[in-house]
């Protein structure tokens, strides 16, 4: 079938009006270097490991998008902080967070455990490197729930990390957001809310802004990102 331009010439020969590729090591007729002939042609390939990195305010809703991501795409694993915050009462040691008295996270820190860390609304967090840089190491994508400090490190140290902006439909959605969640204090909150708007203003820095209004929709944008980030051929390792 032809589409309108000039009749394709799909038997390999060159036209005679087409140039010779100038490499001198072209072997092929569309001019692409000839694979040594003890090189299989591969048909299989596997992404190699990277960060994905979630930033936005308290109640843009990283946490949900974390769980169904996670939930979707068994390559995508969570990278659980140590935080000094106090434990909420729907929380577990070891799940959402690893909770650390100040002296623990100190000790941990000058012993140089962590990735980044950054002091967040009164409190401290941290990434811990090791189990960041193994599970790369495996072929995962390990997604980091982090405030905006937390990203800028993460870019810096990691040049490969893909960072994501997820955004809230208003301010009025966060406080909306934060008191249905019931997981704060008041003055918690309002420290929040407070603190939103700088977050909200470093949106730029990052690779892609996932809004999150319906909860359905940004689901399935940050799936497709990772997708995508998934076939960048520069990721690919092709298997025999
Ligand atoms: P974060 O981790 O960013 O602080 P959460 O994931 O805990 O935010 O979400 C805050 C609250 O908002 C939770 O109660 C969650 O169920 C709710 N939520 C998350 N996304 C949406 C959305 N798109 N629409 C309405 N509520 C949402
Ligand atoms: P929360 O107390 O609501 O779980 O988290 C508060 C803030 O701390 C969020 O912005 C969250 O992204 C951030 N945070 C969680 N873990 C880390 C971490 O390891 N490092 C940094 N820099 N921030 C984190």
């Amino acid at each position: 079938m032809s589409l309108g331009g000039p009749e394709q010439d799909v038997s390999g020969a060159r036209p005679a009006s087409r140039p010779a590729p100038r490499r001198a090591d072209a072997g092929t007729p569309g001019g692409f270097p000839a694979p040594a002939p003890e090189d299989p042609i591969p048909f299989r390939f596997e992404p190699g490991g990277f960060l994905l990195v979630l930033s936005g305010p308290s109640g843009a809703g990283k946490g949900t998008l974390v769980e169904r991501l996670v939930a979707a795409r068994p390559e995508c694993v969570f990278s659980i902080s140590a935080t000094t915050r106090p434990k909420r009462p729907n929380e577990a040691d070891g799940v959402q967070y690893e909770f650390v008295t100040p002296a623990e996270f100190e000790r941990r820190r000058s012993a140089g455990l962590f990735l980044e860390w950054a002091e967040v609304h009164e409190h401290l967090y941290a990434t811990p490197a090791r189990f960041v840089d193994e599970q790369v190491r495996a072929g995962r994508v390990v997604v980091l729930d982090v405030d905006v400090q937390g990203g800028a490190s993460v870019r810096r140290a990691r040049r490969d990390a893909v960072s994501v902006f997820i955004y809230p439909p208003s301010i009025d959605a966060l406080r909306q957001r934060l008191l249905k969640r019931n997981t704060d204090a008041a003055g918690v909150v309002e420290t929040r809310l407070r603190n939103a708007p700088g977050e909200l203003a470093e949106w730029r820095e990052y690779d892609y802004l996932v809004m999150n209004d319906d909860l359905e929709q940004a689901v399935a944008r940050l799936t497709a990102i990772v997708d995508a980030e998934c076939a960048r051929v520069r990721r690919l390792h092709p298997r025999s």
